[in-house]
């Protein structure tokens, strides 16, 4: 099933697409997809579904990012695809994957994200080094501590498409990560998302990534060096997992940083990350 976030006769409004995608039905009983995580299950979604009270033609609708405004900065992995392990100069890793034996965690603050097809402000006054990065992100249902690996697919309500935006520049300037992925709009989200059940798991999913039409990122969820249950365990011993958390899981090759020359981005580039079954993120650079 898949749920999205939308602006419809000008509320925004939670809805869930039709099995054939074109249309939303709108649940209007809940305030916002934190609000639905919150106090439903997927039974009660499907039978919403199958109603169909008021569904609106897809087109008729602007689709926003799927939790607008997260109550929690973004949980982030990084480096946790071997091949953007190899990729990245020395600057970023003084530690390589393969010496490391427990995950790289750093937060990301969006006090909005970015909704598909929105604009990603390319803050150039501030940024020379502008860089994309396709991931997929876990969404949390339930409130969580102590999970086991075993057991932590029951807490995760579905999956979506975050595109960790980086400024490499400012990343490696402060000796934290945290300035340099958190500036407005570093944060686009969406289309939908996807609920557990559609995909076996840990899901395995085609994950790529085009720059103006031009193939720059393509692996597999399955090449995660940590996987989903893990770092849910590890991160629930220890601090609880709250409804709504969103964990993004890191990106793999291809970034404009890992080429060479590095190629980043600029005014007016269009970047697609895409992934098998959730659908396409499509933001433009201004
Ligand atoms: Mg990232």
């Amino acid at each position: 099933m898949k749920i999205v976030t939308m602006l419809n006769d000008g509320q925004e409004q939670v809805g869930i697409l039709s099995e054939d995608g074109k249309y939303v039905i709108p649940a209007n009983k809940y305030a916002d997809v934190p609000d639905l995580m919150a106090h439903t299950d997927i039974e009660e979604l499907l039978a919403i579904a199958r109603m169909g009270v008021a569904a609106v033609p897809v087109g008729s609708v602007k689709i926003l990012a799927p939790i607008t405004e997260p109550a929690n900065d973004i949980i982030c992995l990084g480096i946790n695809y071997r091949s953007h392990d190899e990729e990245l100069p020395q600057e970023f890793t003084a530690e390589k994957i393969q010496k490391r034996e427990v995950p790289v965690y750093f937060s990301k603050r969006a006090n909005r994200c970015v909704d598909p097809d929105g604009i990603i402000d390319g803050h150039f006054d501030v940024v020379k080094k502008l860089d994309y990065e396709c991931e997929l992100a876990v969404i949390i249902g339930k409130d969580c501590k102590d999970v086991s690996e075993e057991d932590a697919e029951n807490y995760i309500f579905g999956y979506t498409i975050l595109n960790d935006v980086t400024a490499r520049d400012v990343q490696t300037a402060h000796k934290q990560w945290y300035f340099g992925k958190s500036l407005d709009t570093f944060a686009p989200m969406g289309p939908c998302i996807v609920t557990t059940e559609e995909f076996p798991f840990p899901p395995a999913l085609e994950i790529t990534c085009k720059v103006n039409g031009e193939l720059r990122q393509k692996s597999n969820t399955k090449n995660l060096v940590h996987s989903i249950p893990y770092i849910i365990s590890e991160l629930s011993h220890g601090m609880t997992l709250k409804c709504g958390t969103i964990i993004s899981t890191g990106t793999p090759a291809g970034t404009g940083v890992g080429m060479n020359p590095p190629r980043f981005l600029k005014s007016g580039d269009v970047i697609e990350c895409e992934i098998e079954g959730i659908g396409v993120l499509r933001n433009t650079v201004k």
